[in-house]
């Protein structure tokens, strides 16, 4: 492999490859430090200790520690970009839809142009093959292509499909613990990866930034502008923009995309109002599960705290025989996941982890308390839904202890983007 349009800590590696410039991994710079990967200026995430190699104070960054530790005594080099032409040949084995169609024309555009897109996307509207042409052209053209978000399980997921249209093309995959292959002409990973680039891609697509921490929002803008050719192309994908991102965009370049890929509409929350206690069994919320399995449904019950639903967990478990609980801290929670997709739990009380990545048939959701709940986090749940071409739609349970303006907005949005759908012509 080369390590083109890379920040590298030492030269072991590089063969051929020009390096651009030699500088500190951590610079001291009008009276604050710097860091030179990753470019954080925050001084509360510099830390110093005594260095026995060159026995003085040095200074490294905390922030990109697990890309590898660049401190102030020691140099970091980076590595001259590199553009290789591919034919770009992409495999598709369906067709796209008129929405899709009109898409990935517009993305095309973007990319040949190098201008910023935002793609403003329903769940399910199938935006993995909205980009295909597009990157297909940046390759033709020798550009370099990086898509990246903010989550793991998402990486995966979309090198997957990219690995499956685009064959010939090498993919280099990168999150923490997984490293580039290739020569970085092709690379799906998550946004903290790009760090390890300078001034090297031409095309870079964002996909779910929704997903990324509101309180990262610059590092992400600084981390993708860095890694970034002076001209570039940057395509946003999310199903649910906040203002911050919209502001970003002239509305010529926000796209919106409100219909899903089997032409049936969003399913729309219904507000209940039900108080589920800790302490007491509630009758309608038992009564409403076991109509759940009868009617062979599955149903993810999402809370807004572990420990309240892990207490509310205790009361229901004894009346299910396939009912489970996960959360982002719950050690089993891939296996638990795996029991799902395998058809051995009928209920599932979750935290927000299971919002996105899984689609099921047959699927319905309730979400308790959904009073504290965002109105991005309502949307993204309620797109669980009526994913499959076959089972198109289901339930969406908002039990509440009072109607929020986040819930408004999340239901008016989704009505909104139905309605839209409609005007189109895109749904059945
Ligand atoms: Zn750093
Ligand atoms: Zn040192």
């Amino acid at each position: 492999m080369k390590y083109y349009g890379r920040i590298c800590h030492n030269l072991e590696s590089i063969t051929t490859e020009k390096i651009l410039k030699k500088i500190p991994g951590v610079m001291f710079q009008n009276r604050k430090y710097v860091c030179n990967q990753c470019t954080n200026k925050d001084q509360s995430l510099f830390m110093k200790y005594y260095c026995h190699h060159c026995h003085k104070m040095t200074v490294y960054c905390r922030y990109c520690i697990n890309l590898g530790k660049v401190q102030s005594c020691k140099d970091i080099y980076v590595i001259e970009s590199h553009h290789e032409r591919t034919k770009g040949f992409y495999n598709l084995t369906f067709e796209l839809s008129e929405q899709q169609l009109m898409a990935s024309s517009k993305v095309c555009d973007a990319i040949i142009q190098y201008k910023n897109l935002l793609l403003y996307a329903v769940t399910g509207a199938g935006k993995t093959e909205m980009i295909f042409e597009g990157i297909s052209k940046a390759r033709q053209r020798g550009d370099n292509v990086a898509i990246v978000s903010p989550r793991v399980d998402v990486v995966k997921e979309v090198y997957l499909r990219l690995k499956e249209a685009f064959e010939d093309e090498d993919i280099d995959l990168m999150y923490e613990g997984q490293f580039a292959e290739f020569n970085s002409t092709f690379v799906v990973s998550t946004v903290h990866q790009l760090m390890r680039y300078e001034n090297h891609f031409d095309v870079v697509i964002v996909d779910e930034v929704d997903a990324f921490p509101l309180e990262m929002d610059n590092q992400l803008m600084t981390t993708i502008r860095k890694a970034s050719s002076k001209q570039s192309s940057h395509i946003y994908l999310t199903a649910t923009p906040n203002q911050a991102l919209r502001s970003l965009f002239k509305t010529s370049d926000i796209i919106q995309l409100p219909a899903r890929y089997h032409k049936h509409p969003l399913p729309v929350p219904v507000f209940i109002y039900n108080k589920i206690k800790e302490t007491k069994l509630n009758h309608k919320f038992l009564k409403t599960l076991k109509l759940q399995i009868e009617q062979g449904r599955k149903t993810f019950v999402f809370f807004h705290d572990i420990e309240y639903m892990k207490t509310v967990y205790a009361i229901y478990k004894y009346h299910f025989a396939r009912i489970e609980f996960v959360s982002s801290i719950d050690e089993l929670r891939h296996e638990k996941v795996k029991l799902l997709r395998e058809n051995k739990i009928d209920i599932i009380f979750t935290t927000t982890i299971l919002e996105r990545g899984i689609t099921l048939s047959n699927l319905d959701v309730i979400i308790v308390r959904s009073d504290m709940f965002t109105s991005s986090a309502i949307i993204q749940i309620a797109g669980r839904v009526g994913r499959k071409v076959k089972q198109p739609d289901g339930k969406v349970m908002c039990y509440h202890n009072g109607i929020t303006k986040n819930m408004i907005r999340a239901k008016h949005e989704i009505i909104q983007m139905n309605n839209l759908a409609k005007q189109k012509g895109w749904l059945i």
